[in-house]
């Protein structure tokens, strides 16, 4: 069975969670498994061995080949202009956006002319950062409860758990730091929302 430890990365990991550096680079986060209540209608994750989705509020394994088509999945055309998306940047953009990049480059220059694309654009980061929250939380619970009794600490001292109490105290104090930058990041995005109407 392959061992996990927790690294000092990982504590760097926290560290940037509490401190609310999240922007920052998490490196590769495949293959964790996250809390199952923490997810939403149609979402994919990996738990033991088997890969789960949440279809019409339940919770149901998925083959790896339904994931790899939802992965790869994406109109001939355009949904919004209806022109074939075959440019190398159509496919990233029909991911974040469901468009071609034509449509977002037209959809962000109007943004632009109205004054609304710095709000837009933060909006997108700040989803992005409720994303990356999501998955450090999972990644660090993770790390902490696959763990072996010892992990590097911060000055790289080996640190002994005893009894698994730390372990209960790191969950915790991951928990609460989640919820935190969570809330600030939702404060964040519902501001912007309020300060648009008004505009
Ligand atoms: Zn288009």
């Amino acid at each position: 069975m392959l061992k996990k430890e927790f690294k000092r990365k990982d504590v760097q990991r926290a560290r940037n969670l509490i401190t609310g550096k999240t922007g920052a680079s998490t490196g590769t986060q495949i293959g964790y498994n996250k809390k199952t209540e923490d997810y939403k209608e149609g979402d994919v994750w990996t738990e033991g061995r088997k890969t789960w989705t949440i279809k019409n509020g339940i919770k149901q394994t998925v083959s790896k080949l339904d994931v790899i088509k939802k992965e790869v999945f994406m109109p001939l055309s355009c949904p919004c202009c209806g022109k074939i998306m075959k440019k190398r940047l159509d496919k990233p953009n029909y991911k974040i956006h469901k468009k071609c990049f034509d449509c977002v480059i037209e959809f962000e220059h109007k943004l632009r002319i109205r004054g609304e694309y710095d709000d837009y654009k933060k909006k997108l980061v700040a989803k992005n950062s409720l994303d990356i929250v999501d998955e450090m939380e999972s990644y660090l619970l993770d790390a902490i409860n696959t763990s072996n009794s010892s992990f590097v600490s911060e000055d790289g001292v080996i640190e002994k758990w005893i009894g698994g109490v730390n372990k209960k105290e790191w969950t915790q104090k991951i928990k609460e730091a989640s919820k935190t930058r969570r809330e600030h990041l939702e404060k964040e995005l519902n501001d912007k929302e309020g300060t648009k109407r008004t505009n």
